[in-house]
């Protein structure tokens, strides 16, 4: 929310068994946005069309990474990643909906990963839900499972009141620390420092790594976060 703190997010290329050198082998930054610069496209930033990227089974879409609040005709922070089939929402930042909407329908997504409670990567998870429910009232996709810290979602899942909304997920929360399976994902969680608690997410699949730190200040922890996942060989101006 502030210029010290960053939305780091970044694939990845090298299996967990490659040794750590004094340098971290990389591949290419997939995405990489910081929140200092909210008015500047992120794949501009990148280069990247649309900054949509695959990498050895795990896509990563770019859905937006402006901080704090969504400029003219972007979004917050959002990501979809998705591997054998599985699409799973990583932060539903403001205005990442209708960026959503673009690549696939509101009842495809099978899970919501939410880093923390800031609006900026949580508050379209309300128009999401109400996208599956009004927008399926005949036929309504399963409840989709929504993995938070305790209490980061329930100011926006509270925006239609109760009962509206109930049937469209499922909450499950996690303690920054924990491991979870979300579908064909692995995912390691560490408590990083920010206003709010923050989690940083290592997600890992088919031997493809992609570390998400949130917002954050800077932490020893962030070194193992990234571990042998990847570092930018050529950061974006104005990126990270
Ligand atoms: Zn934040
Ligand atoms: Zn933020």
């Amino acid at each position: 929310m502030r210029a010290a703190t960053r939305c780091i997010a970044w694939t990845v290329a090298r299996s967990s068994t490659e040794p750590l050198g004094g340098a971290w082998n990389v591949a290419q930054v997939r995405a990489c946005c910081s929140h200092e610069r909210p008015a500047q496209g992120l794949a501009e930033r990148l280069g990247l069309e649309e900054a949509r990227g695959e990498d050895g089974g795990m896509r990563l879409t770019v859905l937006g990474g402006c901080g704090a609040w969504p400029a003219a005709g972007q979004a917050c922070s959002g990501y979809l990643v998705e591997h054998d089939g599985f699409r799973l929402l990583l932060d539903p930042g403001y205005a990442t909906l209708p960026r959503l909407l673009q690549h696939t329908a509101a009842e495809a997504v099978d899970a919501v990963l939410v880093s923390h409670g800031h609006p900026d990567h949580c508050a379209d998870l309300h128009p999401l839900l109400r996208a599956r429910t009004l927008g399926n009232q005949d036929d309504p996709p399963p409840a989709v499972p929504v993995h938070a810290l305790p209490g980061a979602t329930d100011a926006v899942l509270a925006l239609d009141g109760s009962g509206t909304l109930q049937a469209a997920y499922v909450l499950r929360e996690f303690s920054a620390g924990d491991h979870l399976e979300i579908g064909p994902f692995g995912i390691d969680t560490w408590l990083l420092p920010h206003f709010v608690p923050n989690a940083g997410l290592r997600l890992t699949a088919a031997g493809r790594v992609l570390a998400y730190t949130g917002d954050t200040g800077p932490s020893p922890e962030l070194v193992e976060l990234a571990r042998e996942s990847t570092r930018p060989g050529r950061v974006p101006d104005g990126c990270c």
